[in-house]
Order: C-alpha cells, then sequence, then structure tokens
C-alpha cells in the first residue's frame, strides 16, 4: 500500500500577519519548480498547508524536495479513505498491520475539522482503536507514551490518516525577506553562510572574485558548482563573475605590505556593494566567522565594514568551524569546497597581514591609490552574469 497525499504545512510563524499568502504562494511556486520531473503529482493549497496528490508517484520524490524548501516545517505521507466510518476504520488497521516496524503501543489522534461526521473525535479515537485491537494481534493502548502514533484528520471531502510526521526545512519561504548579495568563494563557509541567509527568506544573487589566468577554469567550475548546489534551494541563482586581477595586481604594485588583505577586501566589499545597488539587493553576506583568519577579528572585520554603507550579515560570525562543516556536509557542499583549486584570495598575501588594521592608515593608503576607484567601477563593468539552475550539470550556465 503506497501513500495516496503528502501534506506539506507551513510554520507558525509563516502564517502570521497579511504576508501569508504571498509567503504559501511562494511556496507552493517553488514546490512545483522543484516537482517539474514528478509528472502525476498535484497541488492543493489550503489554508497553512498544501496537498500534494501522488497519483501513484513514489513519495520519495517528493521527500527530497521538501527537504529543499524553506518556509515547510513538517510533512506527512498519508493515506486516505471516503468519509465513511467503516472505510475509516478498516484503513486504519490496514496501516498499523503493514506498518515496517510493528509496534507494541499506539494510539488514534482524530481532528474532526468536518463538523458533520456523525462522531466526534472522543468517539472516534475510541471506536477506531478498538476495531485497530481487534485486527492486529499483539497490539495494547498507550495514549501517554505510544510507539505509534495514528493521526486520522476528517476534512470536508474525505479522511486522511498518517503515522509519521517529518521535520521539514524550517525557516522562511525563498524570496520573503528581501534580497541579498552573497560573496560566494570557493571555500567552506560562504556557502554554508548562503544557505542560512536563502533560509531566513532572503533572496540571493552571488557574486565572485576571480583572478583568471591566475586562477584556473577549474576553479571558476567549482564556483558554478557551489552555485548550483545553493539553486537548489532556490531553483535558479544569478551568479556575478568579477574579473579582479587587474585591480588586485595593481593594488599589490603600489603597496605590498601587512594591509594588503585589508585593502583588497575592502575593495571587494565596494564592488559587491555596487552590484548589489544595482540588482535591487539590500544587505551584503559573507562567510566571516570571528577570529578564523587574521581579517576576521574585531579590527578587521571593522576595517571592512567601514568600507561600505549596506548592511553586512555575516550568518557564520560565532559558529565554530567544526559546526561550519558539519552544515557543509548535511547541504551538500563540503566536497566541492573541499577541492584544492586556488582561490584569488591566496594570490599576493603578504606574510604576516595585520590582525589590528589602523584605519588612519588603510585610509591613508587608499588615497595614495587614486585609481582605485576607477578600477572598482571597471570591475563591476565587466562583470559578468551567470544564471545557475538546480539539477541541470550537464548544460553550460546561461551566459545574459
Ligand atoms: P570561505 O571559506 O567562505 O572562503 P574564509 O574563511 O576562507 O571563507 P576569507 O578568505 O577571509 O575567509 O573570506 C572571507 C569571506 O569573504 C568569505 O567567506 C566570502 O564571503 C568572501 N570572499 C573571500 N574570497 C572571495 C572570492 N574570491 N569571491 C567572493 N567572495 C569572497
Ligand atoms: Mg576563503
Amino acid at each position: 500500500m503506497k501513500p495516496d497525499v503528502v501534506i506539506a504545512r507551513f510554520g507558525e510563524l509563516t502564517l502570521k500577519g497579511r504576508n501569508r499568502a504571498r509567503f504559501e504562494r511562494r511556496v507552493l511556486h517553488q514546490l512545483k519548480a522543484l516537482l517539474e520531473h514528478v509528472p502525476g503529482i498535484r497541488f492543493t493549497p489550503e489554508f497553512g498547508r498544501i496537498y500534494i496528490e501522488l497519483n501513484g508517484e513514489p513519495t520519495e520524490s517528493v521527500a527530497a524536495a521538501l527537504d529543499k524548501v524553506f518556509g515547510l516545517y513538517s510533512y506527512s505521507p498519508a493515506y486516505t479513505a471516503e468519509l465513511d466510518f467503516d472505510a475509516i476504520r478498516s484503513k486504519a488497521a490496514e496501516i498499523v498491520a503493514g506498518l515496517p516496524r510493528r509496534p507494541e503501543t499506539f494510539k488514534v489522534s482524530v481532528r474532526r475539522a468536518n463538523r458533520s461526521f456523525p462522531y466526534d473525535s472522543q468517539q472516534m479515537n475510541y471506536l477506531v482503536g478498538g476495531y485497530v485491537l481487534e485486527h492486529v494481534p499483539g497490539l495494547t493502548v498507550d495514549v501517554r507514551k505510544p510507539d505509534t502514533e495514528l493521526h486520522i484528520e476528517l476534512r470536508e471531502t474525505r479522511a486522511l490518516l498518517y503515522t509519521d510526521i517529518v521535520e521539514g526545512a524550517g525557516g522562511y519561504p525563498y524570496g520573503s525577506n528581501g534580497k541579498a548579495v552573497l560573496l560566494l568563494s570557493g571555500g567552506i563557509d560562504s556557502p554554508v553562510a548562503g544557505w542560512m541567509a536563502m533560509r531566513r527568506g532572503l533572496e540571493l544573487e552571488a557574486v565572485h572574485f576571480h583572478s583568471f589566468p591566475y586562477t584556473s577554469e577549474r576553479a571558476k567550475q567549482k564556483v558554478v558548482d557551489l552555485a548550483r548546489v545553493l539553486a537548489q534551494y532556490s531553483g535558479d541563482i544569478k551568479l556575478h563573475m568579477v574579473p579582479f586581477t587587474e585591480l588586485q595586481t595593481k593594488v599589490h604594485q603600489a603597496y605590498n605590505d601587512n594591509l594588503l588583505v585589508t585593502i583588497l577586501r575592502r575593495a571587494m566589499l565596494r564592488i559587491a556593494e555596487k552590484v548589489a545597488e544595482r540588482e535591487g539587493a539590500q544587505a551584503l553576506v559573507t562567510g566571516e566567522s570571528l577570529g578564523q583568519v587574521a581579517s576576521q577579528t574585531l579590527p578587521g572585520l571593522n576595517a571592512s565594514r567601514r568600507a561600505v554603507q549596506l548592511p553586512i550579515l555575516q550568518p557564520l560570525i560565532m559558529t565554530d568551524k567544526r559546526d561550519i562543516i558539519r552544515l557543509a556536509e548535511d547541504i551538500g557542499t563540503f566536497g566541492i569546497s573541499s577541492l584544492p583549486y586556488e582561490d584569488c584570495c591566496t594570490l599576493f598575501v603578504p606574510p604576516s597581514p595585520s590582525t589590528n588594521p589602523n584605519m588612519r592608515v588603510v585610509e591613508a593608503i587608499e588615497r595614495n591609490m587614486p585609481w582605485l576607484p576607477d578600477l572598482i567601477d571597471k570591475a563591476v563593468q565587466e562583470t559578468e552574469t551567470l544564471r545557475i539552475t538546480a539539477g541541470r550539470k550537464d548544460e553550460h550556465a546561461h551566459l545574459f
């Protein structure tokens, strides 16, 4: 016996306020996009939930997608029965008898959403529970801590029966909290930071700085692959590839001491901010984590932050590396991030980057680079934008 429908539930927070309908539309839109390849299914949105009618399709194909849709808190593969007492109780017995691991104890929890059903929920708990006890040997009822809880919902047109409530992706629907620009390196941290930002409901566009030809085609491919993993959570994602070689080389020629990394990071943020403004995004997101490297001390973070006006969101700022790695493994970015290809930031790194940059000195050095603003604008103008789509590995990313 296969489930007939999956009940996908929104989080309670999502249900508050005037935005509810918009949130729910977004989630539905994204579910449809992720499940395009499962032709049989149909969607029926209802207050606080979406029914995914399986029409014979396997539950697994839907479950994989549900783990990637933010704003959904839980889901249940469910069986349906006619709104008829006999039909419901025999379906209940069939479900309990067919569980992969036979429970010792169980209980029935009926919710009567349909007030016209002749028995109320208490009566139904008792009657259906008794019937299951009679028909499935070796069971007892435990109302406090049962091995299995059989939920029965009596809806308008049918009854829904299920035993599993699976945790969903959580968070807010993608894009429901505005748009931000993610500074996406090839490293472990920034893809995780991007995932966390998306889970908070931010729509993301990614910016990557490359130093071609010093960095290879494969380093670029790695970032495209990371963006593709993120795109599984959004449908698709724009990836802005910023040519950073000229700026990096010129800065390095003019100044090669312990504030070089600070100067380059400030330039990166300024470029990202300009891209963000052009694209209508209201924040920058980075993978910075306090203390992790020289530029991520408090003075280092301050020196970076002061280069721009937009807020810099740092989802991982207080997160231990091992926890970040665990998340990266769960999300599916760790393997790609661990590939060895070099990043633009590993070029021209001075032997001892400052952990305590002095703002007055930083600003004085930048004043001695009057060409810097033009190079920043040029990098923005020469940025190439790719649209990365989930699950189309064989296809080349489409150039705008
Ligand atoms: P990550 O693992 O994300 O690369 P990291 O610990 O290596 O981070 P840094 O190299 O100092 O730290 O970079 C800090 C942040 O700056 C990154 O998390 C990312 O958001 C951004 N960043 C660094 N290099 C690049 C790049 N080449 N393109 C885009 N963003 C970058
Ligand atoms: Mg890095």
